[in-house]
């Protein structure tokens, strides 16, 4: 038995499913979860001494690459100064002047510890600044866990609020409405009749949590025009996005600007922090300025700080996004040809540094199209890649992620053995 067979038996008894957060569990690939004892550049080596090519960088985090010494030595000057203080620390408005730079919607910035806190806070932010309750977001697009966003529409439109887990009172969930991405008429019916009850639309605005599935044009448009007219505030759910699709994220690549925006994953580099900012009119109804409470005691850590900022300082390097965008594109290319070559029916979405893959027919634009991919062929090359030292999200519905530390040849290595499985299946 691998090592990793008897530590995930041994975690189950103490862990609900053997983890500390639900696909990291392998339940919908089958067979085991890899336990990692350590990482370098755009690879994990496992505790049974295989090494793996990462394409989940810790779910989008690390796109300097694992361990990266610049950012691994700043942590360790920081870890000599104390772990936390409670109290402010001039690294918190260096991070905070860092990402106002690179996002110039975001006038203020409040620190948290995960993108849940971040998107749940921005939620309690935007009812508190138009006194309503209704919030929109969109199916498929995933916000955290917190219970008024943990809620996704049966299919057909303008569904009112079903809870999508256990345990979401049905009063609450009632107050979030979902829609289908990408789906303008849908978003223009809504606000005709209830504009001027909704507090908020939140929207991951490049959709990475049902696959990678990209807006299509006039889709955030529309948003923003819905917004303005009836004085919602527009969230952009920049957790994964940002930092990753453009430097400035969604908001830069599309070029439209939303009121707030929630951040999390590469802003703390591999460390536990998330953020939400926007408009200093909103932003000053924040306790202790205002009267929408929110707080944290690890809240702008300076050890999460200093791993963010590094990674922040990295990613601002000349050439970087191009380099980065270059090896995705050969990725997702590679993966295609080799698909064909195979005559296995197959398709990839790409945004910057993010990639999907479906096994269906091009091309991915809907979350009923993304339910209907072929999820057994899926696990199946999963697991075949898995096995070739490739890895991928266990899940269909997951992006993947490059790292500036992979390398051509990393991405050949990936693609020979995508050769493999793809004529396997
Ligand atoms: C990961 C993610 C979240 C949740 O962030 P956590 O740090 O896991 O709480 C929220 N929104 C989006 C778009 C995400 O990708």
């Amino acid at each position: 038995m691998s090592r990793s067979t008897s530590l995930f038996e041994a975690a189950k008894h103490v862990l609900p499913g053997g983890v500390n957060s639900p696909v990291r569990a392998f339940a919908r690939v089958g067979g085991h979860p890899v336990f990692i004892k350590q990482s370098h550049g755009p690879y994990l080596v496992d505790v049974d001494d295989r090494q793996y090519i990462d394409y989940i960088g810790s779910w989008g985090p690390m796109i300097v690459g694992h361990c990266h010494p610049q950012v691994i030595a700043r942590v360790h000057q920081a870890l000599d100064q104390g772990l936390s203080f409670g109290a402010p620390t001039e690294i918190e408005t260096l991070m905070a002047n860092k990402v106002c730079e690179i996002m110039p919607s975001i006038e203020m910035l409040r620190m948290v510890s995960s993108g849940t806190e971040a998107t749940m806070s921005a939620i309690r932010l935007a009812r508190g600044f138009t006194r309503r309750d209704k919030i929109v977001k969109f199916e498929g697009c995933y916000h955290g866990h917190s219970d008024s966003l943990l809620v996704k529409a049966g299919s057909g439109a303008l569904t009112m609020g079903e809870p999508d887990s256990l345990g979401v009172p049905a009063s609450l969930a009632q107050h979030t409405i979902t829609l289908e991405y990408n789906n303008i008429a849908e978003v223009e019916a809504l606000f005709a009749v209830s504009g001027s009850q909704i507090a908020a639309v939140i929207v991951e605005p490049v959709a990475g949590n049902m696959g990678l599935v990209p807006p299509v044009p006039g889709f955030l448009e529309a948003l923003r025009a819905e917004c303005d007219k009836s004085g919602a505030v527009l969230i952009f759910d920049e957790v994964m996005t940002g930092f990753r699709v453009a430097l400035g994220g969604a908001q830069e690549a599309y070029n439209i600007r939303p009121d707030l925006t929630t951040l999390g994953k590469i802003i703390g580099g591999g460390m536990p922090v998330g953020a939400f900012g926007g408009r200093r009119d909103i932003m000053s109804l924040l306790a202790p300025l205002g009267g929408v409470y929110q707080a944290g005691t690890l809240s702008g850590n300076p050890i999460a700080m200093t791993a963010g900022l590094a990674t922040l300082e990295l990613i601002q390097a000349p050439g970087f996004y191009p380099d980065l965008f270059a090896r995705t594109t050969q990725l997702v290319q590679g993966l295609q040809t080799e698909a064909d070559a195979a005559g296995i029916e197959f398709t990839t979405n790409q945004a910057g540094a993010m990639f999907g893959f479906f096994f269906t027919a091009p091309e991915v634009r809907y979350f009923s199209q993304v339910m209907n991919t072929d999820t057994a062929r899926f696990n199946a090359f999963f697991n075949g890649m898995l096995a070739a030292g490739i890895n991928l999200a266990p899940s269909p519905f997951e992006s993947g992620f490059v790292s500036a530390a992979h390398t051509e040849a990393d991405i050949d290595a990936t693609i020979t053995a995508a050769r493999t499985v793809f004529q396997s299946l």
